[in-house]
């Protein structure tokens, strides 16, 4: 029975707490393990462990009495997560999956080796190496691992810039003029059954390289959206994945899609999916660690998504502002985190709009997004 299944959640982040929410309609018992004691799901689940997941003790303490366990981020420690596959716990996604996906070189080259468009890139040691490449600038320079909402990312435009590159492991990466960037998140069973759901458009601030917002359905041709799902079972199948994943892409201006980047667990661009569709990202990746039936992926209205980002301290009195106005607005939905304050520009929470039209959806997300940066901030 399901009640007598114990599940093992690697991180305790907002992702993990969504993960929750939909554990509690299954009756599971749930473990997280994150290591700062503040994290959103310590307040959700008694059963909340506080321990690196990226150290090897940790997660075989954490995972040896547990029937499955799933991850909420990348950051793990794969040694111990294969040992305790081979003791016996499923392990969802896959050690080597997640091996794959946590450095982003090793992950554009399985994608290549799988037939998969990705954009041209290099292997550099640091930032000695780099200046051995000089000659591919102006280029995008990725950190291999730990990068997540751009701050793994910049752009190098002359040898100047390499004083202030990352001096680490990174990708340099041809520059791409992006005219679109999407996401389809991807679902596959145990039995190999795939189902995408609608891809989603990113609009991002690139000078923070940072999401502004999503839309979904995507105001893509119906062929771009057709290769991205394409794309994205495609990347399922090749991985063997069991679970859901998020495919990032890039729609090039001269119509290449490239695959940017995959992530084998709920995401960000899949939030809408909780009142958007009739199965939302994290029933679905409940569902698929348990060997359920898959759920359906289907899309029941237009959405738009967006962040909330914590605010410099001079305009915290608009977003609580904001807050109410979005409380009173019908078909608007608010979920707040409940993080620590006092980073700014730190995830603390996310609106979903519904409506009819998409243009209706925009039209209200102009005004929360408007509300929300503070009426004397908006440019
Ligand atoms: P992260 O893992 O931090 O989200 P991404 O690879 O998604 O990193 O990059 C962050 C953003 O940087 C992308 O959403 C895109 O806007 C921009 N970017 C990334 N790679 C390139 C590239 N090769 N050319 C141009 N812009 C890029």
């Amino acid at each position: 029975m399901l009640e007598d299944l114990k599940i093992g959640i690697l991180g305790g982040g907002q992702l993990g707490a969504m993960l929750l929410k939909y554990a509690i309609d299954f009756g599971l018992h749930v473990s997280v393990m994150d290591k700062n004691s503040d994290a959103p799901c310590a307040r959700h689940t008694q059963s909340f462990i506080n321990g690196d997941p990226m150290n090897y003790d940790d997660v075989i303490h954490f995972g040896k009495d547990l029937d499955i366990i799933t991850i909420e981020k990348e950051a793990v420690n794969i040694r111990a997560l294969k040992f305790l596959q081979q003791s016996g716990v499923n392990v969802y996604p896959s050690p080597e999956v997640i091996g794959i996906i946590q450095d982003k070189f090793i992950q554009k080259q399985f994608l290549a080796a799988n037939h998969i468009p990705v954009v041209p890139g290099v292997p550099v040691l640091n930032r000695e190496d780099l200046r051995n490449y000089t000659g591919n600038l102006p280029a995008c320079l990725k950190k291999c691992n730990n990068g997540y909402d751009g701050k793994g990312v910049i752009v190098l435009k002359t040898a100047a810039d390499i004083e202030n590159a990352f001096d680490e492991p990174c990708v340099l990466e041809e520059l791409v003029d992006i005219k679109h960037e999407i996401s389809v998140i991807v679902s596959r069973n145990q039995e190999g059954a795939i189902e995408c759901y609608d891809p989603v458009l990113m609009v991002f601030n690139h000078e923070r390289m940072i999401l502004d917002f999503q839309m979904c359905p995507a105001n893509i041709d119906r062929d771009v959206a057709l290769q991205a799902c394409n794309l994205a079972v495609k990347t399922a199948e090749a991985l063997k994945l069991v679970g859901i994943m998020a495919v990032e892409l890039f729609l090039a201006a001269d119509g290449k899609l490239y695959v940017n980047e995959l992530a084998p667990r709920p995401h960000n661009s899949g939030h809408h999916t909780i009142e958007a569709n009739i199965t939302s990202q994290f029933e679905q990746q409940i569902r698929l660690i348990l060997g359920l039936p898959m759920g359906d992926t289907k899309l029941n209205k237009p959405a738009v998504m967006i962040n909330i980002l914590e605010p410099a301290a001079h305009r915290k009195s608009a977003i609580t502002a904001a807050l109410r106005t979005i409380l009173c607005t019908s078909d608007v939905h608010l979920h707040w985190y409940g993080k620590k304050a006092g980073i700014e520009g730190r995830k603390m929470g996310h609106v979903t709009i519904l409506e009819n039209n998409m243009d209706n959806a925009l039209s209200k997300a102009v005004m929360i997004r408007h509300l929300l940066k503070g009426k004397n901030d908006e440019k």
